[in-house]
């Protein structure tokens, strides 16, 4: 088992484990972007969020909101930045779904995720939203 994330949910290298639960485990990013910087992973080893069984996909996001109370109380903050590099071409470098839950607090000098892009647009929203909606109905 390769996976670095696989390895945690088995047990066999150590995290600081938060929550866990029949299909999740959470636990401390050991390269924290602020206090308290959580992951949530499934425990099946799936790299991308489209490929999650939706059992699976209900479950994390579950997860995710019964930690985001707890983890902005901990911290004493002031609110969370979540969010999901899915992919590779996002910045992903553990191909293994995990939900990143930050802390965040007024004047903590991180942006929004707005802030992660530069707004390069090509496309008129109509037809974005028909090519969108065509590919969800297929
Ligand atoms: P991403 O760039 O979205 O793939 O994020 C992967 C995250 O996993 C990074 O923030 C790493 O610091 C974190 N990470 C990598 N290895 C471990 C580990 N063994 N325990 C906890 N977090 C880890
Ligand atoms: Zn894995």
């Amino acid at each position: 088992m390769s996976c670095i994330f696989c390895r945690i949910v088995g047990g066999e290298i150590p995290a600081e484990v938060v929550a866990s639960d029949l299909e999740n485990v959470a636990f401390l990013d050991v390269q924290p972007l602020a206090d308290g910087h959580v992951l949530v992973v499934p425990r099946a080893h799936v790299a991308a969020i489209e490929d999650l069984e939706p059992a699976a996909a209900d479950a994390l996001f579950r997860m995710v909101q019964r930690l985001a109370g707890p983890v902005r109380q901990a911290l004493d903050a002031a609110g969370t930045t979540i969010g999901i590099n899915n992919g590779g071409a996002t910045g992903q470098t553990v191909p293994h779904v995990h939900v990143h839950i930050i802390p965040r607090w007024p004047d903590d000098g991180a942006g929004s995720v707005h802030t992660i892009f530069p707004r390069h647009t090509t496309r008129r929203l109509p037809d974005v939203a028909t090519a969108i909606r065509r590919a969800a109905a297929a």
